[in-house]
């Protein structure tokens, strides 16, 4: 492809990205497919002869695109939001046109150093103290598995990364409602599934700290080596708050590391009136939020903070030959913080979103998501036959339908699985449950860029509907 032809695709790919950006709220959110359907459109070899760019194209339209789910989609109340916006995906084109790789700074000192500077805006945006120096990180899973392996280190004396594992096992602590990549970086870290305590949680879904304590005292106890504890702020079932001062006076009592999950609340914190969800931050070790959740920041972008950057970077750092130059006493190699040596520079789509849309303009978005989340709590409070389960602090509601005859929790958790299958077979919507209690319920996340009023009432619409329509056995 000559610089003429890139040129004109790039500009027919820009109509086509505008288009879809305005066309995606009429798409079904997610394809009527059945799995290898996509897999056999393609062929079994690769081409031999270039193709052109109008037939790969047009095979996108054609194969690929019928089989997307539209994440996009202001109909799409699943999961947490991946959103993203329009100065994001400008910035990403300006990215993968670069193909920057900022392993360390010499690679590109505008890569790293944006970064330094859009961890330090993220860190004052969020109101975390000074103390605490940011990286981009590519999910949390990876950040947290980070926090884990840095706290590994720090507290064997440096010793598992030269020699292994010796003596007594490290006990790890979260609460019984914390996301899977927590399960996954205790594996990966070697430190083992059985030595995670998942501490019971309140009436709200958030961690007990007596039982934290009584915890780690048994371990003590047993002769086990208490590490690390993983608070969540803003659990993936209902979005629970941990309380984060307990937390960290109990780490400090004990010497443990705090490790805060706020992957998708975290976004939240940019509101004055929601930072009491991380009050006591400061005596927390590690913090970790994805921009890329709920900040119009597209995926992938994910950022960690920590209070001993020393320690993590003593945790990572390599450097064969090939890797060193004059400058690595003055700068930061972002090589050393974290799992990856290559390096996608994200810092310019987070500097070109929060120039685009200013503090006051996420502000804005996010005041309206929880606006309406409001709204809809209000609505399932105040039908006779749905019901709440559980406190809704941000813009999750989680809920179930419960016509007032019914009590036997499996035929409620029945139904309410049928009712999530309709809704969702549908295709005007997609949502997602999770087990409260044990009971079955059903999440309803508002935090897409172009969603409005009118999705959320239509969304409640079909939901009653399709609910009052269920068989009742
Ligand atoms: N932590 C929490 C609380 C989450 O809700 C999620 C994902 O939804 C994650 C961690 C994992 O995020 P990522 O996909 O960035 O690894």
């Amino acid at each position: 492809m000559n610089t003429e032809e890139f040129r004109k695709h790039a500009h027919q790919l820009v109509d086509w990205m505008a288009d879809f950006f305005d066309e995606v709220e009429n798409l079904p959110v997610t394809p009527e497919m059945q799995p290898g359907d996509v897999y056999r459109k393609i062929p079994e070899t690769p081409p031999v002869e270039a193709e052109n760019f109008a037939e790969i194209f047009s095979d996108f339209k054609e194969k690929i695109m019928p089989g997307m789910s539209h994440w996009q989609s202001p109909n799409w109340f699943a999961y947490f939001p991946a959103n993203s916006s329009k100065p994001s995906v400008l910035a990403e084109m300006l990215t993968a046109t670069l193909g920057t790789q900022g392993m360390i700074w010499l690679t590109s000192p505008a890569a790293t150093e944006l970064e330094e500077r859009m961890m330090e805006w993220l860190r004052q945006m969020i109101g975390l103290p000074a103390g605490f120096t940011g990286v981009i990180q590519d999910t949390a899973s990876t950040a947290t598995l980070v926090a884990l392996l840095t706290a590994r280190e720090k507290f064997s004396g440096w010793n598992i990364n030269r020699k292994g594992f010796t003596g007594q096992p490290f006990t790890i602590y979260s609460s019984s409602q914390v996301h899977s990549s927590i399960d996954k970086a205790v594996k990966i870290a070697g430190l083992g599934e059985e030595n995670l305590r998942k501490i019971p949680v309140d009436e709200d879904f958030a961690l007990i700290p007596n039982l934290l304590v009584n915890a780690i005292e048994k371990d003590l106890k047993a002769g086990k080596k208490p590490l690390a504890v993983i608070s969540a702020l803003g659990t993936t079932s209902s979005t629970a708050i941990d309380p984060i001062r307990p937390i960290g006076e109990i780490c400090q009592k004990y010497g443990l590391w705090h490790h805060v999950d706020a992957a998708f609340a975290g976004t939240a914190l940019l509101l004055p009136e929601k930072r009491w969800m991380n009050d006591g931050a400061e005596l927390a070790d590690s913090f970790v939020f994805n921009p890329h959740k709920w900040m119009l920041v597209n995926f992938d972008c994910t950022a960690y903070f920590v209070k001993d950057s020393k320690a993590l970077v003593r945790t990572f750092s390599i450097t064969p030959e090939y890797l060193k130059t004059n400058h690595d006493q003055e700068v930061k190699n972002y090589r050393d913080w974290g799992i990856q040596l290559g390096r996608r520079f994200r810092s310019l789509k987070l500097w070109f979103v929060i120039r685009s849309y200013g503090i006051d303009g996420i502000q804005k978005m996010l005041r309206y998501h929880l606006q309406m989340a409001r709204w809809f709590e209000q609505q399932i409070d105040e039908a006779e036959d749905f019901e709440k389960l559980a406190p809704v602090p941000l813009n999750t509601i989680c809920f179930r339908y419960k016509p007032q005859n019914i009590e036997q929790e499996h035929v409620l958790n029945s139904l309410n699985q049928m009712l999530i299958e309709h809704l969702n077979e549908t295709r005007k919507v997609l949502f997602t449950q999770t087990k409260l209690d044990d009971k079955f319920t059903i999440r309803m996340v508002i935090g897409q860029t172009e969603v409005q009023e009118r999705h959320v009432k239509a969304a409640w619409q079909l939901i009653q509907t399709t609910a009052r329509s269920l068989p009742i056995m």
